[in-house]
């Protein structure tokens, strides 16, 4: 698994490089945004990892001209700030996902294995959790210990694809919300409670043994149910 790190702080990138050996990914190290950018279009790698504050070329335009340039490889943005407009800006440049400094390094191991997963799932395919199988294409979403099936809504659809993409992972009502509806969500961000409520009533008309369960403080995660 070929990593790319773009890291100008280099004790923060030595750090990262050793962890990230240490789980036997390889990886290259780039220390400007320039080389970074070079590097992205010579050679194919899983994953690229990228600092938004850069000398030469921010993490944001790298990933603007990266995917300009057809390259889809998947993009861990890692933002300075909390705040969120780095973040929006960082998904909306076309990163797949961001991680806030300073992180926990399992929470980042966590990322990078939920990108790679998400990574080998093609499009246009069927996404399996549990007895639950849900079409990509047709948005059925299917029990397959009985075979009933129900037709999701759109933002449905997206919730449940986001929650099987990250699967044994807690989502937090942000991230949902910022799946959701992307840039513009502060004004949807009290729905997301809403639309997880039509969502689990279709998992219970269908009758699978799966629940989105609410973790009191910490956000929501999709689990199976013991029957
Ligand atoms: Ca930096």
């Amino acid at each position: 698994m070929k990593i790319l790190l773009v890291e100008d702080e280099s004790r923060m990138a030595e750090a990262l490089s050793e962890l990230l050996r240490l789980e036997d990914y390889e990886v290259t190290v780039c220390e400007d945004g320039i080389s970074g950018l070079g590097a992205i279009l010579d050679v194919e790698y899983d994953i690229i990892i990228l600092d938004v504050m850069l000398p030469g070329m921010s993490g944001f335009e790298i990933t603007k001209r990266a995917r300009r340039r057809g390259i889809k490889t998947p993009i861990l943005m890692l933002t300075a700030k909390t705040e969120l407009d780095d973040k929006v800006m960082g998904l909306d440049s076309g990163a797949d996902d961001y991680l806030a400094k300073p992180f926990e390094t399992r929470e980042l191991l966590a990322r990078l294995r939920a990108l790679v997963r998400r990574n080998d799932v093609p499009v246009a395919e069927v996404l399996n959790f549990g007895d639950m199988e849900l079409n990509v294409t047709t948005c059925n979403l299917t029990c397959t210990t009985n075979g009933q099936s129900v037709r999701l809504s759109e933002k449905e659809f997206r919730i449940l694809e986001y929650f099987i993409l990250n699967q044994k992972m807690v989502l937090t009502r942000e991230q949902l919300a910022l799946r959701i509806w992307g840039y513009d969500y502060e004004s949807e961000y009290n729905n997301v409670e809403v639309y997880l409520t039509f969502t689990r009533k279709k998992i219970l008309f269908i009758g699978a043994a799966v629940e989105i369960k609410a973790l009191r403080g910490i956000g929501y995660e999709l689990r199976s149910i013991n029957v």
